[in-house]
């Protein structure tokens, strides 16, 4: 059933769908601060200059539009992010901008005045595609992240965020964090509870625990045609035998683990590698659950390295704690919208805000549950759902 809705949305949505699409892909290269992205937050001053909310910055790459005194306390923020990851999906970040700026359209006409400044957010580099560190925007204004480190992440050009920016950050803003007394963030589903559940509009109760290890394998390089095999130390077999380790334990547990992304020395087809590095990824439920998934992994990689003649270390690059989500207001807004509650194994600028003030996550059903990639999807249909669903929140929120 489509509606008048559901068309606004699709015209708003056009407005941006060309915007870092990639004609071969069908994917996003919408990197932070990057010509793309910059056009997006060009978009984003349009928009909110087209509604009378007038934008601030907050001197880390964020952007808010104020629908009430942007001096004002207790305010109610919503938004996401613009950014994508190499070739990924539509929705993922721009959904929610887009929408919050269609739940204001939807207040309006209804003639909704809140009590609360309302603010609408885009958030800065969420994914951490092009300076490695996801949620840095969320990070550095929450002070999580200093701004000296943040100042001097490079991307794969060397250019450093600081020089993107055109600034040094500014680093931790408590006195405008200060001024939210609640975030609300609407995201596309990336997964297929919604789909489970034949709801268009979920809750989130928690995100996963979740966090990244290098792991390197040293072997010893050599001739793929004259060196006997019982005389080889070669590192893919490591490897090899890690991965497929790293997803029986995963099932075992009811968990997630994924290797994406290897690097091999010197990657030649006819020599045995002299090093492979490989990178887990690992989520799951509860932290004892990720350390158990994690320790089981390592001991897999250490068993084997041991009957290859290998030489492995494990270096853990970043962990993310598990974020349960505000459950007092989960729950109201479950009930107010007669939505399903379901946690998450993904990882948004919520999760940041969550430690700060009280935090809900909104998700729009994805029909095809793929994302980060040219796959994901949402209805229109759907996606109008989600802008009644936000903008009901956001009444309740923000009038009384
Ligand atoms: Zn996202």
């Amino acid at each position: 059933m489509s509606d008048d809705l559901s068309s606004r949305f699709r015209a708003l949505w056009d407005e941006i769908a060309p915007v870092g699409r990639d004609a071969a892909s069908g994917g996003y290269l919408r990197y932070a601060l990057t010509g793309t992205e910059l056009e997006l937050r060009a978009w984003f001053r349009a928009q909110a200059q087209r509604r009378d909310l007038p934008v601030t910055g907050d001197g880390n790459g964020n952007l808010f539009a104020h629908w009430g005194d942007p001096e004002g306390s207790d305010a109610v923020l919503t938004g996401s992010h613009f950014d994508s990851v190499p070739h990924g999906g539509a929705y993922d970040g721009p959904l929610g901008i887009v929408s919050a700026f269609l739940a204001v359209d939807e207040l309006r006409a209804a003639g909704v005045t809140p009590t609360r400044p309302l603010v609408l957010a885009a958030f800065v580099e969420e994914e951490g595609a092009r300076f490695g560190v996801p949620c840095l925007g969320s990070r550095l204004l929450t002070g999580a992240l200093d701004a000296d480190r943040a100042a001097g992440l490079r991307d794969a050009a060397g250019v450093s965020f600081a020089e993107a920016l055109g600034d040094r950050p500014a680093g931790a803003r408590p006195e405008l964090l200060g001024r939210f007394g609640a975030f609300v963030e609407l995201h596309v589903e990336q997964g297929r509870a919604l789909v489970d559940a034949d709801a268009p509009v979920g809750v989130a109760s928690a995100i996963w625990p979740h966090g990244r290890w290098r792991f390197d394998v040293v072997g010893e390089g050599n001739h793929a045609g004259t060196t006997r095999m019982a005389d080889r130390r070669d590192p893919m077999l490591t490897y090899a035998f890690t991965v497929l380790a790293a997803n029986k334990e995963a099932r075992l547990r009811g968990a997630h683990a994924t290797v994406g992304r290897v690097a091999v020395e010197p990657n030649a087809t006819n020599a045995i590698p002299s090093k492979v590095t490989g990178w887990l990824d690992a989520r799951a439920a509860d932290p004892e659950t990720l350390t158990g998934l994690v320790d089981a992994v390592r001991g897999k990689l250490a068993e084997r390295a041991r009957r290859d003649g290998t030489e492995v270390t494990v270096t853990e690059e970043s962990v993310t704690p598990l974020v349960a989500f505000d459950g007092g207001l989960a729950k109201r807004l479950a009930t107010l919208l007669g939505a399903p509650v379901l946690p998450t194994g993904a990882g948004h600028d919520a999760g940041v805000l969550a430690a700060h003030l009280p935090t809900a996550m909104l998700f729009v059903r994805n029909p095809t549950g793929v994302s980060h990639s040219p796959f994901e999807a949402a209805t229109d249909d759907d996606c109008a759902a989600g802008v009644r669903a936000l903008a009901r929140v956001l009444e309740e929120l923000t009038c009384r």
